[in-house]
């Protein structure tokens, strides 16, 4: 299992830093994790591309800082599937068709969700979770404005982002090897809507996680010495940089 961070922000760019979007290699199969601004990095990686013919697209939710990207996939697809799988559209106002207007709503965006590879797949997933190839994929959705979801890959790897900390997902999921986690600062800033650092670490201590931990959706007002900091003495603890290749 490989990860290639494509974008570690959350929000908006900053400090060279695109928002976030995750390439995830794993038994032949090439999936990417949230689609924010962190897709133009496909500019740089267009050697993974080479490998495949498909593409999977999952996104935990659909706030722009996850989803804004799909616009510039047909810069690297039009020899491409590209599979989506978005969450449905029972947690939302509308699910995947909502989003697609609202992205490429006529006169102002020329595109189209079908117009962005060779061909195009749609589908919607809910909390039973779904497979890709033989990729087992546990969805649990979370506590924000608009459920985001956790998504656990075959019990290896876990990307939990959009999300205050929540002790019973970290321990469902304590048996994963890597946990891709946000950490929004270090105390809480954002009224328990976020993830700070100080509450991540102590339900992970109070857990027993044994794993490695990789800090991601990053505040842009923070910097990269901010977070350094923040993690200093800490082992098994990383902060995710754009281009980031990460075996798991
Ligand atoms: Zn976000
Ligand atoms: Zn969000």
């Amino acid at each position: 299992m490989k990860l290639t961070v494509l974008g570690s922000n959350g929000w908006f760019p900053a400090n060279g830093q695109l928002t976030a979007s995750y390439i995830l290699e794993y038994k032949g199969t090439l999936i990417v994790i949230d689609a924010g601004t962190g897709i133009a990095n496909f500019n740089l990686h267009t050697d993974i591309l080479e490998k495949y013919d498909t593409v999977h697209v999952i996104l935990s939710h659909y706030h722009f800082d996850h989803s804004v990207g799909i616009v510039y996939f047909n810069r690297w697809m039009t020899d491409k599937h590209l599979c989506f799988y978005f969450p449905a559209g029972k947690y939302y106002q509308s699910g995947a068709i909502g989003f697609e207007n609202a992205i490429f709503a006529k006169g102002y965006n020329s595109g189209s969700l079908k117009g962005l590879a060779k061909r195009v797949s749609v589908s919607e997933y809910d909390e039973n979770g779904f497979t890709i190839n033989r990729i087992k994929i546990k969805t649990l959705a979370l506590k924000h404005s608009n459920p985001s979801f956790a998504l656990n890959f075959d019990d290896k790897f876990l990307y939990c982002t959009d999300t205050p900390t929540d002790e019973k997902v970290l321990r469902e999921n304590s048996g994963c090897a890597l946990i891709a986690h946000e950490c929004w600062s270090k105390t809480d800033i954002s009224g328990g809507r976020h993830t700070d650092f100080e509450s991540l670490s102590a339900v992970l201590n109070k857990i027993g996680y044994a794993g490695k931990i990789l800090l991601i959706h990053k505040n842009p007002d923070l910097s990269a010495n901010d977070y350094k900091e923040m993690i200093q003495n800490c082992q098994d603890i990383a902060v995710a940089m754009d281009n980031d290749v990460i075996k798991i």
